[in-house]
């Protein structure tokens, strides 16, 4: 069975993503409205009965929403995360509280935990959020096959643990938030602009190049990498894409689809056979 991600939405006005075999369907992250959320689901086929579990990778208001956490509590559906991220969810969430009462809060046991057909693993990203933020390699395994997508949406900077947790997955959704130039341009205060660049987001060129790195140290190139949290104001989708695929063309690597996210517009499915 073929595994698909889309993302439905990706900004600092919300974030979305939703991976599933036609079945199981995992969400990561819900900070968008139940209304945009579920029609966005329906699109899909998917209700309910389908989700298996949100994994939430940090507490920023853009990354939850409670409204979304409230009906996901109500079909039961859990909801998933680090510990430190669990607990700094029920300060700021009634509904994780409740499920958290209700045993629907499930946190990650030595860094994986299993969710229906999903083997999902956590690891610790940098990024300024009480609690800590995460990305999740998350695998899809039937019998033998085991297709893997792993997602980082808000990363501060890059390292080598980081690159570990990427090579040998079959879809990758990465954040490519700014263009330098457009950032120093922006107007936006001194100690923003310096928040951002050196513990926030990552600009179009990290991505790029954190991307071709972990690409050369993969044994296959992944299927195809999905742009995420493209700043509305410090970038553009074009520049992002031009910048990514740039680097992976002129690395050998052209052969990847790179495809793009949009602030409040599900982006194209991406498939995984
Ligand atoms: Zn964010
Ligand atoms: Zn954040």
């Amino acid at each position: 069975m073929p595994l698909h991600v889309r993302v439905l939405g990706s900004s600092s006005s919300g974030n979305c993503t939703v991976v599933w075999d036609g079945t199981h369907a995992l969400l990561v992250d819900c900070g968008f409205s139940p209304r945009y959320t579920f029609r966005n689901l329906r699109v899909l086929g998917l209700g309910p009965s389908n989700l298996t579990g949100v994994l939430i990778t940090h507490t920023h208001g853009d990354h939850f929403n409670e409204g979304v956490l409230g009906f996901l509590v109500e079909w039961r559906v859990p909801i998933c995360a680090p510990e430190s991220v669990a607990a700094d969810l029920i300060k700021r969430s009634p509904a994780a509280r409740t499920a958290a009462n209700e045993g629907l809060l499930r946190t990650f046991c030595d860094g994986s935990l299993e969710i229906a057909w999903f083997d999902v693993g956590c690891f610790e990203v940098p990024h300024d959020s009480p609690g800590g933020c995460y990305g999740y390699a998350i695998a899809h395994v039937e019998g033998q096959t085991r297709r893997t997508v792993s997602v980082a949406t808000d990363v501060g900077f890059t390292g080598e643990h980081l690159r570990a947790r990427f090579t040998d997955t079959d879809a990758i959704v990465f954040e490519s938030n700014h263009d330098p130039m457009m950032l120093e341009n922006s107007g936006r205060p001194e100690w923003l602009k310096q928040r951002i660049r050196k513990i926030g987001h990552l600009s179009n060129q990290q991505c790029a190049g954190f991307l071709a790195d972990v690409f050369h140290h993969s044994t296959r190139p992944p299927a195809a990498v999905v742009l995420a949290h493209i700043s509305q104001t410090c970038n553009t989708n074009a520049l992002a894409l031009e910048c990514t695929h740039g680097e992976l063309h002129r690395n050998g690597f052209s052969r990847t689809l790179v495809v793009e996210s949009f602030r409040m517009t599900a982006n194209k499915v991406v498939t995984v056979k």
